[in-house]
């Protein structure tokens, strides 16, 4: 009696009726809509002769046999090691299994520019259409078992659909819903609400906290007094916050308290020149990223600051490799899946792109890239908690699931291994949400959320995208089916 009477007093004075469902869900029974894409119902399951990578930067372990126990993992046994009776047995030669993706950039919307034409010109407003339907499928289609919505445009509709899929109505990874972006005017896409003032930003955040969001992003034009008040709000909540910030710099953000910062070093606006308290600049930090060379005075003192506050940093490459003319074009997997208007969006802006090759400007944002890789390198040397996700955003070429195997792929570029590449897009992210002890890796006990696929990501990390199976709560999902089921809708619903 005493007890219920302090919670309910604890939830009236956080002004949380509802808190937030927890990222991760209690296994559900599943339900007619997600059977058809179950290809291993939950049971105890040996997988034989695999290869696993646990998660956690360690070297593979060679044909193994992994044990399931319903939704847990039971164990990985070495090699020759004899499989306990009661076990389904299933033929793990040549595959490799890893740790569910855990996307921390991992949007539910497409980015719809209103009569795009070959010149690559829009009409407004940008309008933002929900991708219900379609990036969850995508999503665990490619690996990705857990992942943060890092700002929402319905999120009303994010919170209903992880309703569903923690219920076993539908198909989807476990989420971590995003509150509405926080954001001043000048707002990006017509959705959005418009903060008026620091109040404004408190109530917004403890409204959404009530509904039951898990997290909360700020976007580019937002003051520090709003900044300020929205971190103390979600912290008051004990929720965190993170930012695709412009208006305010890095280390404004810091000393305010922020968690998390979105897009690597590519939108930090301290140098940028002309910059005024509070105000997004045109240049947007690009000039801030070409002088803060990685090693520099600069960007020594920025990473020791964001070190020693405990703020983590999320890479988002795959969206800015498509500002760089010539890179890697769409495979035609990732084709299949976009609506002939999206593949048509897409070309016009990837023309676009290619035809500024060998201009000062292409050789600005190549430079520019660089500079961002070497610091996200230069960060998880110094011990910071780089995070990982794929923004499916920009011009269109970047897309749920597979944009999150991409961006493993642009890490190994930038010059991590596979195997720390791979820690940063599983365990880090687990470590982030503060579910390091349930996923994140391979081990005894955690919850069974992993991927299998053809060949040896470690040798070559490429091997990511041959996915065979996801487990998400033990339950293996058919990747092949899971696409198939979109072939052509993203960019639709
Ligand atoms: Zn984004």
């Amino acid at each position: 009696m005493r007890s219920t009477f302090i919670a309910a007093f604890v939830a009236i004075a956080l002004g949380s009726a509802a808190p937030a469902a927890p990222v991760l869900a209690p296994p559900p029974q599943l339900g007619s809509d997600v059977l058809p894409y179950v290809h291993v119902p939950a049971g105890r399951i040996a997988i034989t002769h695999l290869r696993v990578i646990d998660g956690t930067g360690a070297a593979p372990i060679e044909d193994a046999t992994l044990l399931i126990d319903g939704a847990s993992i039971g164990a990985v046994l070495a090699a020759g090691a004899a499989v306990p009776p009661g076990y389904t047995l299933l033929d793990g030669t040549g595959e490799t299994a890893l740790p569910g993706l855990v996307g921390m950039h991992n949007h539910l919307f497409y980015l719809q520019r209103p009569n795009i034409d070959a010149a690559g010109r829009s009409e407004q407003p940008i309008i933002v259409p929900q991708m219900t339907f379609s990036a969850p499928r995508l999503y665990l289609a490619n690996g990705v078992t857990t992942m943060r919505t890092t700002g929402s445009v319905e999120p009303y509709t994010d919170l209903s659909l992880k309703r569903e899929i923690d219920a076993g109505h539908l198909v989807g990874p476990h989420l971590d819903v995003t509150g509405p972006y926080l954001e001043g005017p000048g707002a990006f896409f017509i959705q959005n609400h418009q903060i008026t003032s620091p109040e404004d930003a408190r109530q917004t955040v403890a409204y959404w906290a009530a509904q039951g969001v898990n997290s909360f992003k700020a976007y580019m034009n937002i003051t520090r007094a709003e900044l300020g008040a929205a971190i103390k709000e979600a912290h008051r909540h004990h929720l965190k916050l993170t930012g695709h910030l412009c208006s305010v710099t890095y280390p404004e953000a810091v000393a305010l308290g922020i968690d998390n910062l979105e897009h690597g070093f590519f939108v930090n606006t301290q140098l940028d020149p002309g910059k005024q308290p509070d105000k997004c600049p045109t240049s947007g930090g690009t000039p801030t990223l070409l002088k803060m060379k990685p090693g520099s005075p600069e960007a020594n003192a920025l990473i020791k600051l964001l070190v020693d506050h405990h703020v983590a940093v999320t890479s988002t490459l795959p969206v800015f490799e498509q500002s760089v003319p010539l890179h890697s074009p769409l495979q035609a997997r990732q084709m299949d899946v976009l609506t002939p208007q999206a593949k048509e969006s897409y070309l016009y802006l990837r023309n676009l792109t290619n035809s500024r090759a060998g201009t000062p400007r292409a050789a600005q944002s190549a430079e520019a890239y660089r500079n961002d890789l070497g610091l996200e390198r230069q960060f998880v040397a110094a011990g910071g908690l780089l995070l990982a996700g794929p923004d499916p955003t920009g011009n269109g070429g970047v897309i749920p699931g597979f944009g999150d195997q991409r961006e493993l792929e642009l890490l190994v570029e930038a010059g991590f291994t596979p195997l720390e590449a791979i820690r940063i897009g599983t365990m880090n992210g687990a470590t982030y949400l503060g579910l390091a002890d349930r996923i994140g890796s391979i081990a005894a006990g955690k919850n069974a959320d992993l991927f299998i696929v053809n060949g040896n990501p470690a040798a070559k990390i490429g091997d990511i995208e041959n996915v065979v199976l996801v487990f998400k709560d033990g339950v293996g999902f058919e990747s092949r089916k899971l696409l198939d089921s979109v072939k052509g809708r993203y960019g639709q619903y």
